[in-house]
């Protein structure tokens, strides 16, 4: 079966391709942390701040929007991977002052450039061994009317 779009709102039972790291709300966020001694956040949430090493942390949800700052195509499926080729993949930057990387709607880096307001969502990857789709992050162009 070919995933896509249409394969995932035809099926109701979705798993994540990992628990904890975005949510199932409409729009989605991605789940990290922040760290009540430093300040700063982080993606995936951690129980010690990678910039002070306290445990002083929390999940806390990021921001939908960010930034395009670095990007590239994927031609050759990694190892395990089961997906389709290419894709996208960079490096979003977040209102909150972190990069985050992650696979891009957008195959095509010449459609893509620096600075381009982009928000996530989430979409097929694969279909498991149980036919579920198996769901993850991306981070897609906003559409300019
Ligand atoms: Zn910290």
């Amino acid at each position: 079966m070919r995933p896509g779009a249409a394969t995932f709102s035809a099926m109701s039972a979705t798993v994540p391709v990992r628990q904890g790291l975005f949510t199932d709300t409409d729009p989605p966020h991605l789940l990290g942390g922040r760290c009540a001694a430093c300040g700063h956040h982080h993606f995936p949430h951690h129980d010690i701040c990678p910039y002070c090493a306290s445990e002083d942390t929390e999940p806390a949800e990021l921001s939908a929007m960010g930034r395009l700052w670095a990007w590239t195509a994927v031609t050759h499926a990694p190892p395990g991977y089961k997906g389709e080729v290419p894709y996208g993949f960079g490096v979003i930057e977040l209102p909150e002052g972190l990069r985050v990387i992650t696979r891009l709607t957008e195959p095509d880096p010449a459609k893509l450039h620096f600075d381009q307001s982009m928000h996530m969502v989430t979409e097929v990857l694969h279909v498991d061994d149980e036919g579920r789709p198996v769901v993850g992050y991306a981070f897609a162009p906003v559409e300019v009317p």
